[in-house]
């Protein structure tokens, strides 16, 4: 992509009203622009994100067997007046009329609706287990929306929902998501802990949040070091097998947010494996059993094994699709910007040409721009009649993960500069060894 020919309006100024650096990186970068409070357009480079993003979370949902289906954003009223919760959701809902007069409402989660599919169509527990997800646009009119995309009111979520004949096969689900959810924040770049979390009247130990480490989080949080030190990208993972001592083998190990924090506990792990530090909610899953299927609540049955009907066991899994680009950026930045992980990248290449008019360096780098593309990398090709310094600040400020500098100087002894934004180590590389580099 050209940048003079692209849609990409940074700012030079800090904007007065964002008071996190992950907002002040995405308005200042260009990806956002706020329409109304907690409500947000998503600009061209922001949106690439965005969707690279959905589709690793994607990817792992398919891997651990969850079928993709596309619920609507808005739901009737009647499915929450079933469930008992279209009077307990309260103010973050937001309820609207139809011409006709009926009661409908924007989706701020999808049980109940997910739960009138399953019993429109599964009627034995052969058909089980059925594990169904989708990434749709929420809202909640929260009561302070803030941080941008982190606290938005509408905002895109990721949510899978499981049923099962029993509690053993509600706890396979969950197990499932348990390491899928491991593996998509990995992918992201992200070192996200699972934290035991409140599971409300149910009971059990059967919820979890995945809280990703970052200095300006808004939780304090508590962990063992071997869980932040471990890759699960290098554990080979087999959705058909027990998944339970994988899952024990993280669950085992302290990790908890302030509010469950048990300071005798975490005394007793060994100075130099206690991490203090702050954390972002990034996902949480949760098993529920009945609380839907239920005869109190929508009253679902299948017919079990001995013939008798059976309330499906079910559970819910969310990630923060949209907060996820504002949490990357906040455990990925410097003073100068964005630092993208390669894997969500809205371009791999920056490619700065710093004499726009010369010859030989036009040449080179129109080469450059050629073969890379030609090869599968995604550039972004700042071509634009601007200053230097104007040109590696942008660059800097949006953050992919590679720039190729090409100078006059340089180009006429064929020469540029590779430089990675993580880090900032620069290499005098030839055209050859730079497209190497970047291709191989
Ligand atoms: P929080 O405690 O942050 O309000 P929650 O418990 O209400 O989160 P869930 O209902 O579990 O959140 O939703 C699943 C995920 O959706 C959360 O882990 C979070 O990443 C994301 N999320 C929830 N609320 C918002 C919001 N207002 N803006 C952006 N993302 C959100
Ligand atoms: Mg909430």
């Amino acid at each position: 992509m050209r940048l003079s020919r692209y849609f990409l309006p940074t700012l030079k100024e800090t904007p007065a009203e964002a008071q996190i650096v992950s907002h002040r990186l995405m308005l200042r970068a260009g990806l956002i622009r706020q329409q109304a409070a907690g409500i947000y357009s998503w600009l061209p480079l922001g949106f690439r994100v965005l969707e690279r993003i959905a589709r690793i979370v994607r990817e792992e949902q398919d891997a651990a067997g969850c079928h993709e289906i596309l619920m609507p954003t808005i739901q009737p009223a009647e499915l929450w007046k079933e469930s008992g919760r279209y009077d307990d959701y309260g103010k973050e809902m937001l309820r609207f009329r139809d011409r006709h007069d009926r009661e409908l409402l924007y989706g701020p989660t999808n049980e109940e609706m997910v739960t009138d599919i399953f019993r429109a169509f599964v009627k034995s527990y052969r058909q089980l287990p059925v594990l169904l997800y989708h990434i749709q646009w929420k809202f909640r009119d929260e009561v302070r929306p803030r941080f941008g995309v982190m606290r938005g009111r509408e905002f895109l979520m990721k949510d899978s929902y499981s049923f099962d004949l029993d509690q053993a096969g509600a706890r396979r689900s969950y197990n499932k998501m348990f390491v899928a959810y491991l593996r998509t924040f990995a992918r992201l770049g992200l070192k996200a802990i699972p934290m035991r979390a409140e599971t409300g009247p149910i009971g059990g130990d059967l919820s979890h949040e995945f809280i990703i480490l970052a200095e300006t989080g808004e939780s304090q949080v508590f962990v063992h070091r071997d869980l932040v030190e471990r890759d699960i990208l290098a554990e080979a993972v087999d959705y058909d097998s027990d998944l339970q001592p994988l899952v024990d083998s993280w669950t085992s190990l302290y990790a908890a947010t302030d509010e469950k924090h048990d300071e005798a506990a975490f005394a007793a792990i060994p100075p130099e494996k206690r991490v203090a530090a702050r954390g972002i909610e990034v996902g949480h899953i949760f098993y529920f059993g009945t609380k839907y299927s239920g005869p109190e609540a929508m009253n679902v049955t299948v017919q079990g094994p001995d013939g008798k009907p059976v309330h499906p066991e079910m559970g819910s899994y969310g990630i923060g699709v949209s907060r996820l680009v504002g949490a990357i950026i906040e455990a990925s930045h410097d003073e100068a910007g964005i630092i993208w992980p390669e894997s969500v990248a809205p371009f791999r290449v920056a490619l700065l040409n710093l004499k726009v008019g010369d010859a030989t360096t036009d040449a080179l780098c129109a080469d450059l721009y050629d073969r890379l593309r030609a090869n599968g990398v995604e550039v972004l090709y700042d071509d634009r009649e601007e200053r230097a310094g104007v040109k590696f600040a942008d660059a800097d400020l949006i953050g992919l993960p590679w720039q190729v500098i090409v100078g006059p100087k340089g180009a006429a002894g064929g020469m540029v500069e590779l430089k990675r934004r993580k880090g900032g180590e620069r290499h005098e590389l030839d055209r050859d060894a730079v497209l190497e580099r970047l291709i191989g």
